[in-house]
C-alpha cells in the first residue's frame, strides 16, 4: 500500500484546530479509499516556538521536511510578534527556498453558501487565481537607513526576472488550457509601473503564442477589482504578481462567501521540493480555542494536496463530501451565519466520505 509522508505544520491561532480537523478527515479518506495511507509528522513551529527559541522554525527545519510528499500548513501569526517576522520566518522561509513559485487559489461558491454578490451562482463564479509566489514585490529586497532620524528612508524593491515571469505564465496558461473555458486573464499595472510590468505584459504575449487554444486578455489591477464584482462570469483563470494576487484573492474569498472556506496550494510544479497546502485565512486569534473555526478551507486544501499527489478519485470524493456538508446549514460555522462547531463540520464531512458512492 502506498504511504504518503505528510509534514503537518499547524502554526498559530486557529491553525492547530483546523489542521487537526484536516488530519482527521484525511485519515478517514485513506481508510475509505483503501489503496493509500498517510503518515503525518507534526512540527510545532510558529509563534510559540519563536518565544522559546527566538526563531519561527529550527535552522535545519527545511531539511526535516524536504523529503515529505507534501506539507499541510495552518497559519502563522502571533499577537506579540511583528507580522513580518512570523511571515518571513516560517511561511516564506519554506515557500521561497522550496521554489513553490505558483500559488494556486481556486474560488467557487459552494452549495449552501451565499455570495455577498447579488444573484451570483456557482456557474458564474468559478475562478482559479495563480499568484506568482517567489519574487516580485515580495522579493525581500530593500532596506532602511537612518532609522529614527528625520533622514530615515526605506525601500522595498520589486524584482521580476524573465525566468520567474515566464515560468508562472506558462503554468497559468497550461492551467487555463486544462479548464473547460480555456480562458486566462493576465493582471498587470503596466500603465503606472513602466518597467517590470511592461516586461510582464511582453512575456505574457510571448508565452500566449505557445498556447493557441487559450483565449486571454489583460486587465489593470484596479479595473480588475471592479470586473470581479460587476462581471464575475467573464473570468476563469487569472494570473497576477505576488502583491496584486495577494489582494485579489482576499477579495475573491470574500465574494465566495467566507475567508474560512478558501484553500490554496503553494506549488513546486517541477516537484524538486514538496508543495505546501493551506487555508488562505490567517491565525484568527479572535476565535482561537472557541471550537468554532471553519475547517472547510483546510479540507479544500487537502483536496488540492490529493490532486497534487495524483489521487484524483480521493480528491473528488473529498470535494463531494465538502459540498454535501456546506449544502446543509446545520453544518455552517458562525462565520457563515450558523451555529455549528469545528467538530460538527468535521464529523459531517467524515460521515459524507463514508457514505459516498465514489
Ligand atoms: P493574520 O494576521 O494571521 O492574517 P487575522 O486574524 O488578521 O490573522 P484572518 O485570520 O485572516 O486575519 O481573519 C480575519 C477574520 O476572519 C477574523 O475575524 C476571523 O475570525 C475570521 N476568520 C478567518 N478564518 C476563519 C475561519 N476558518 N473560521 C471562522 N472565521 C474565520
Amino acid at each position: 500500500m502506498k504511504i504518503y509522508k505528510i509534514a503537518a505544520i499547524p502554526g498559530d491561532g486557529i491553525g492547530p484546530e483546523v489542521v487537526a480537523a484536516g488530519v482527521e478527515v484525511m485519515h478517514a479518506l485513506a481508510t475509505r479509499n483503501g489503496s493509500f495511507t498517510f503518515a503525518f509528522d507534526h512540527f510545532d513551529w510558529g509563534g510559540e516556538y519563536y518565544k522559546k527559541h527566538g526563531r519561527m522554525m529550527p535552522v535545519n527545519g527545511r531539511d526535516l521536511i524536504r523529503n515529505h510528499d507534501a506539507i499541510l500548513f495552518g497559519s502563522a501569526g502571533h499577537p506579540e510578534i511583528p507580522d513580518h517576522i512570523t511571515l518571513w520566518g516560517l511561511r516564506l522561509n519554506i515557500c521561497q527556498p522550496f521554489d513553490q513559485y505558483a500559488n494556486v487559489r481556486p474560488t467557487r461558491i459552494l452549495p449552501g453558501i451565499t455570495s455577498p454578490l447579488r444573484n451570483v451562482t456557482d456557474r458564474e463564479l468559478d475562478w482559479v487565481i495563480v499568484r506568482e509566489n517567489s519574487e516580485g514585490e515580495y522579493a525581500g529586497v530593500g532596506g532602511r537607513v537612518h532609522q529614527g532620524s528625520p533622514l530615515e528612508a526605506a525601500t522595498d524593491v520589486a524584482v521580476f526576472t524573465r525566468a520567474g515571469v515566464e515560468r508562472v505564465m506558462r503554468f497559468a496558461f497550461r492551467l487555463a488550457g486544462s479548464r473547460p473555458r480555456k480562458l486566462l486573464t493576465v493582471v498587470t499595472k503596466s500603465n503606472a509601473q513602466r518597467h517590470a510590468m511592461v516586461m510582464w505584459d511582453e512575456i505574457a504575449a510571448e508565452v500566449a503564442s505557445e498556447f493557441p487554444a487559450v483565449a486571454w486578455d489583460k486587465m489593470l489591477v484596479d479595473a480588475m477589482t471592479m470586473r470581479m464584482v460587476i462581471r464575475p462570469q467573464t473570468l476563469d483563470t487569472i494570473v497576477a504578481t505576488n502583491l496584486h494576487a495577494d489582494i485579489l484573492s482576499d477579495l475573491a474569498a470574500a465574494l465566495a462567501g467566507s475567508l474560512g472556506i478558501a484553500p490554496t496550494g503553494n506549488i513546486n510544479p517541477e516537484r524538486t521540493f514538496p508543495s505546501m497546502f493551506e487555508p488562505i485565512h490567517g491565525s484568527a486569534f479572535d476565535i482561537m480555542g472557541k471550537g468554532i473555526a471553519n475547517p472547510i478551507g483546510t479540507f479544500w486544501s487537502a483536496v488540492m494536496l490529493l490532486e497534487h499527489l495524483g489521487e484524483k478519485l480521493a480528491a473528488d470524493r473529498l470535494m463531494d463530501a465538502i459540498k454535501r456538508v456546506t449544502a446543509d446549514p446545520r453544518f455552517h460555522t458562525p462565520d457563515l451565519g450558523g451555529k455549528a462547531r469545528t467538530v460538527d463540520v468535521t464529523s459531517a464531512v467524515i460521515d459524507a466520505i463514508h457514505g459516498a458512492n465514489r
